[in-house]
C-alpha cells in the first residue's frame, strides 16, 4: 500500500509542477513573441520614411543654387551619409528579427557560387579602390553548390566588405572557394583572408554577438553598428554549417566557412 501511495503522490506531483510550468512559460513565450513580433514591425515601418527622406536629400542635392553653396552641400552630404548609415542598420534588424521567426526556412537551390562571388567582388571594388586595395578570388571555373542565393550572396559580402574596411591601405584581401570531402560528407569551404587590423583571441568569439565590436575598430571610427557577423553567423547556421575566425602569422584575420553540400 505504502509503494502504490508513493508513486500515486509522485504522479500527482509530476503533473502539477508540469502544468505550472507550462502556465508560468507562457507568459514569458508570449512576451518574447511580441517583442520579435515588435522589433520586425519597428525596422519594417521605418524604412519607408527613411527611402522618403534619401530620395529627398537626392532631389536637393539637384538644385543648382544649393549646388553652389558649400555649407548646404556639406550638410546635405552629412544627411545623406547618416540616413543611409540608418537604412543600413534599420535592413539587418529586420533581417536579424525575421532571422529569430522559428519558421524561418530559407528556400535552396543549387546554382554557381563562382559566378555569384565575381559578382560579390565586383560589387565591392569602389570600396576596395579608395585603398587602393587588391582583391584576389580563387575558385574552380564552375562551382556549383546548394544553399540560398541570396543569403550567400549576403554572407559574402558582409566578410568582404569588413576584410575591405579593417585593412590599411594597398593591402590585399582573399576570397578562397573551394568543395572538400570530408570524412565522406562534401564541405563548401569560404576562406576570407586579410592583412588588416586582427581580432584578438578573446574577442574572436564575441564578434558574432549582436552589436558587438572590438575597441580597436571603434577607436577607429569606421562606422558599422557590430551586426554584420551576426547575420553572417545566422546565414552559415541556417545552412547547418559553422564559421570561425583566426589570426593570421603576421597580421590580419582568416574567416572559415563550412557548409555541408
Ligand atoms: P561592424 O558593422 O562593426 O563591422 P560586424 O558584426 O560586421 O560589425 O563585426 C563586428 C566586429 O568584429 C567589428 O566591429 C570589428 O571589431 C570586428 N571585425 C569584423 N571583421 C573584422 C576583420 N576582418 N578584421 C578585424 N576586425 C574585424
Amino acid at each position: 500500500i505504502f509503494a502504490i501511495l508513493l508513486v500515486f503522490f509522485s504522479f500527482v506531483a509530476f503533473f502539477i509542477s508540469y502544468f505550472m510550468s507550462k502556465r508560468a512559460m507562457s507568459p514569458i513565450i508570449k512576451s518574447y513573441m511580441k517583442q520579435r513580433e515588435f522589433a520586425a514591425d519597428a525596422s519594417h515601418e521605418l524604412r519607408t520614411p527613411l527611402s522618403v527622406i534619401l530620395s529627398s536629400i537626392n532631389a536637393l542635392e539637384m538644385e543648382k543654387p544649393l549646388q553652389e553653396d558649400e555649407f548646404s552641400n556639406s550638410v546635405l552630404s552629412n544627411m545623406k551619409y547618416e540616413v543611409k548609415r540608418m537604412i543600413k542598420l534599420v535592413g539587418d534588424l529586420l533581417t536579424l528579427a525575421r532571422s529569430d521567426a522559428e519558421n524561418t526556412k530559407l528556400r535552396k537551390e543549387v546554382f554557381d557560387l563562382h559566378e555569384l562571388s565575381k559578382k560579390v567582388v565586383h560589387s565591392v571594388e569602389t570600396l576596395a579602390d579608395e585603398k587602393r586595395i587588391t582583391l584576389k578570388l580563387n575558385a574552380p571555373a564552375k562551382l556549383f553548390v546548394y544553399g540560398n542565393r541570396a543569403r550567400l550572396d549576403q554572407l559574402l559580402y558582409i566578410l568582404l566588405e569588413n576584410a575591405i574596411k579593417y585593412s590599411p591601405e594597398e593591402a590585399e584581401v582573399k576570397l578562397e572557394l573551394t568543395l572538400k570531402n570530408e570524412d565522406k560528407n562534401k564541405m563548401l569551404v569560404i576562406l576570407v583572408e586579410d592583412q588588416g587590423i586582427g581580432i584578438k583571441p578573446e574577442e574572436r568569439e564575441r564578434i558574432f554577438e549582436r552589436f558587438y565590436r572590438t575597441d580597436k575598430s571603434r577607436s577607429k571610427q569606421l562606422g558599422g553598428h557590430g551586426l554584420g557577423l551576426a547575420i553572417a553567423k545566422w546565414i552559415v547556421e541556417s545552412h547547418s554549417g559553422w564559421i570561425h575566425v583566426e589570426g593570421k602569422s603576421g597580421k590580419g584575420s582568416v574567416f572559415t566557412i563550412k557548409i555541408p553540400q
